[in-house]
C-alpha cells in the first residue's frame, strides 16, 4: 500500500513536484516580494520565509511601531528588508507601498495579499452596511486593487507570482463570522477570475486557505475551548491549531 502511494507521488507530475518542493526551496535571490499585513502572524512568517530564500522583502502594516519592530527582527536574521506603513484599505497607502518598492528595490516579482479585518462577530442578520463596506473593502477590493497595481511592474520583469490569503472559512462559513467568511469566499472567486488574464503576462495567482493558526487575529477562536471544538468537528485529522512561528521552519 505504502509503496503504491510512493510510486504514485513520483509518477504523478503534480504530486511529485510538490514532494520535491518540500525538499528544495526555490532560490529567490534577486526577487522582490511585497507581503501586506506582515508585521505579525502569518504575514510576518511569510515575509521571513521569503527572505530566508533570498528575496528582498517589503513589510508593511498600519502602525509604524509594528513596522519598525518587524524590520529589525527580520534584519537580525540577515534578511534584506524594507518597511512602510500601509493600511491596504487606503488608496494613498497602497500607492506609497508600491512606489517605495519600485524606488528602493527596483521592481516587484511577488505579491502576498494577506491583510484582512473582521470588525464583526455575531448573527449575520445584525451586521450593518458599514461592516460589509469595511470587510469587503479591505479583504477583497484592496486585494484586487493591489494586484492590478503590481501587474505592470511584474510584466516589466517578464512575469511574477501573486498569493492571496483566504481561509477555510471561505469554503465553510464559520459561525458568528458570516461577513468575514463571505469575503474569504469572494477571494476564491477573485483568484479564479484573475488567473486567465494574469497568465497572459506570465503571472501566476494562487490562493491559500489556512485553517486556524494561533495568532492575535484568531485568538477568539483558539482561546475559547467550545469554539475550537466546534471547528475541529469539521476537520478530519482534528489537529489543534499551530502557532505561526511553526510555519516558518
Ligand atoms: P495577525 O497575526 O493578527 O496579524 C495581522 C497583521 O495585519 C498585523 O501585522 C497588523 O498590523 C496587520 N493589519 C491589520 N489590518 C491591516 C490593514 N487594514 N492594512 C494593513 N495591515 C493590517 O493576523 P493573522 O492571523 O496572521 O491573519 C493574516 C491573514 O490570514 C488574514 O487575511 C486572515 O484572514 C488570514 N487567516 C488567518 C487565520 C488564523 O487562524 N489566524 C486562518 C485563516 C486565514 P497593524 O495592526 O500594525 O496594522
Amino acid at each position: 500500500m505504502l509503496k503504491a502511494v510512493t510510486r504514485c507521488l513520483w509518477s504523478n507530475p503534480v504530486a511529485g513536484r510538490r514532494k520535491m518542493s518540500h525538499h528544495i526551496s526555490p532560490n529567490l535571490s534577486g526577487r522582490v516580494a511585497i507581503v501586506t499585513a506582515s508585521t505579525d502572524g502569518i504575514g510576518l512568517a511569510a515575509a521571513e520565509a521569503l527572505g530566508q530564500r533570498g528575496a528582498h522583502v517589503v513589510v508593511s502594516s498600519r502602525r509604524q511601531a509594528n513596522v519598525d519592530k518587524a524590520v529589525s527582527l527580520l534584519r537580525s536574521k540577515n534578511i534584506k528588508v524594507i518597511g512602510t506603513t500601509c493600511n491596504v484599505g487606503k488608496a494613498e497607502d497602497r500607492d506609497k507601498l508600491i512606489n517605495l518598492t519600485i524606488e528602493q528595490c527596483g521592481g516587484v516579482d511577488i505579491l502576498v495579499s494577506n491583510a484582512a479585518v473582521n470588525p464583526f462577530f455575531g448573527n449575520i442578520l445584525e451586521s450593518t452596511e458599514e461592516v460589509w463596506d469595511k470587510i469587503l473593502g479591505v479583504n477583497v477590493k484592496a486585494s484586487f486593487l493591489l494586484t492590478k497595481q503590481v501587474v505592470p511592474h511584474m510584466e516589466k520583469r517578464g512575469g511574477g507570482s501573486v498569493v492571496i490569503v483566504s481561509s477555510v472559512a471561505g469554503y465553510q462559513p464559520m459561525q458568528g463570522l458570516g461577513p468575514y467568511s463571505v469575503s474569504k469566499t469572494a477571494l476564491l472567486g477573485l483568484t479564479k477570475a484573475l488567473a486567465p488574464d494574469l497568465a497572459h503576462s506570465n503571472i501566476r495567482i494562487n490562493c491559500v486557505a489556512p485553517g486556524i493558526i494561533k495568532t492575535r487575529f484568531s485568538a477568539a477562536l483558539w482561546e475559547n475551548e467550545s469554539m475550537l471544538e466546534e471547528f475541529l468537528k469539521q476537520t478530519s485529522i482534528k489537529r489543534k491549531p499551530d502557532s505561526y512561528v511553526m510555519l516558518i521552519s
